[in-house]
């Protein structure tokens, strides 16, 4: 007898926004691993390109495509989604995953940068979200899985802009789940906590930051990309159909110590 796993996505297509590189590569690879097709996305042509062939001799050229266009912009972004469903179908799920960082203190950070961190940190997913949103609402099914941070709910300084944007990122992962649940979609999100990435190897490198991290996070060590896409592949299937609004934090147990 057939018993389908609940987290299978075999048949469903996902968009991760920012996947060409870093975490969201290892998202968009996990959801693939779990059956899903995957539509690869980011603004450097040549690097997605890149990330395209390399997950489609994995996977598959009909599993892996890819689609570019600024988050930022809301004209692109309805583009986007709509060359996206005409070239690769419907879609199933939507990982609002690229972000960018800007370390400055407050009274230092130019207004520039603080509009341009809350723009490509939260009102893409707004703009992202809502254009998917609409078309998902039609078919009344979908997941849109919002990738925040440990600032999602703390604060460190220095990275003001970014903490106030993940911040919205977590009440907008609710705002959605209060008008768009009761119509077939799970919005939910993840807080990753402190990951190694190539872009915080420097903090990996510097012995107190790094001697901080590994004091400060029960689990005694740092994250990996593929600790996070077990998460997102399970707020993505069927398995968390009953999971709404939440932001489920993969850090390690930090944000529960003191
Ligand atoms: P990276 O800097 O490695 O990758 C960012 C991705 O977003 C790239 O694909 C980039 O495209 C794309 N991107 C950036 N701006 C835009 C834009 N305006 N329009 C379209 N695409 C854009 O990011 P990370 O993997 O480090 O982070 C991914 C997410 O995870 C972010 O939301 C971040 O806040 C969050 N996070 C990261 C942590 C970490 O330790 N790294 C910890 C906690 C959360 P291109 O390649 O073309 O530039």
């Amino acid at each position: 007898m057939d018993h389908p796993s609940p987290f299978d996505l075999t048949g469903r297509t996902a968009l991760v926004t920012g996947s060409s590189r870093g975490i969201g590569k290892a998202l968009a690879t996990g959801l693939a691993k779990a059956g899903a097709a995957v539509l690869l996305h980011g603004l450097d042509p040549q690097r997605l390109e890149a990330t395209r062939r390399e997950l489609a001799t994995e996977f598959g050229d009909g599993k892996v495509g890819s689609v570019s266009f600024d988050i930022t912009s809301e004209p692109a972004v309805s583009a986007g989604i709509a060359q996206a469903e005409e070239s690769f179908g419907p879609l199933d799920i939507l990982v609002n995953n690229a972000g960018i960082q800007h370390r400055v203190p407050l009274l230092d950070l130019d207004i520039d940068d603080w509009n341009r961190v809350l723009a490509t940190d939260l009102t893409s997913a707004f703009l992202v979200g809502r254009e998917a949103a609409r078309r998902m609402l039609e078919r009344k099914r979908g997941k849109i899985i919002n990738i925040g941070s440990v600032q999602s709910d703390l604060a460190r300084p220095t990275i003001g802009a970014y903490t106030a944007a993940k911040g919205g990122l977590r009440n907008l992962t609710r705002a959605m789940t209060a008008e768009w649940a009761a119509h077939g979609l799970q919005v939910n999100g993840i807080a990753p906590g402190y990951i190694h990435t190539e872009m915080t190897q420097v903090l990996v490198d510097d012995e107190a930051f790094n001697a901080w991290i590994l004091g400060r996070t029960p689990a005694g060590r740092w994250g990996t990309v593929d600790d996070l896409s077990g998460p997102v592949t399970w707020l993505a299937s069927e398995a968390s159909n009953y999971v709404n609004g939440q932001t489920i934090f993969i850090d390690g147990g930090m944000t529960t110590v003191v």
